[in-house]
């Protein structure tokens, strides 16, 4: 399955109101990611356990919200904020399948006319 890298990168700088930028690696470690932040956003994705889209938005959202509420611990504030940034994800990214989609049939309708 394809995965859209462009568009996650472009919800998550709307999400954070940052720039962000996503590094992907294979470490030996137990961490499914981490975020760093500075004048930009460095998320990390450990790709042993982000195998599939929905495995990248649980991560994503996880690092965002730590960035969000500023905070390491997983407190039930934690918990429910990122149930939501982890919502507003999969939507913002089924839209803009549903665009490309759009997309697609106005190229070929315009196509058709010709
Ligand atoms: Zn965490």
């Amino acid at each position: 399955m394809k995965i859209y890298w462009k568009r996650l990168k472009k919800i998550t700088e709307e999400i954070t109101n940052k720039k962000v930028e996503i590094i992907m690696n294979i470490e030996n470690s137990n961490l499914r990611g981490a975020i760093q932040s500075n004048h930009k956003i460095i998320i990390y994705l450990n790709m042993s356990y982000n195998k599939s889209i929905n495995d990248i938005i649980k991560t994503l959202a996880h690092e965002i919200t730590h960035y969000l509420l500023q905070d390491k611990e997983h407190t039930n504030e934690f918990i429910m904020k990122c149930d939501e940034v982890e919502k507003l994800i999969k939507e913002k990214y089924k839209g803009g399948e549903k665009w490309n989609f759009i997309h697609k049939i106005v190229i070929l309708l315009c196509c058709v006319e010709q």
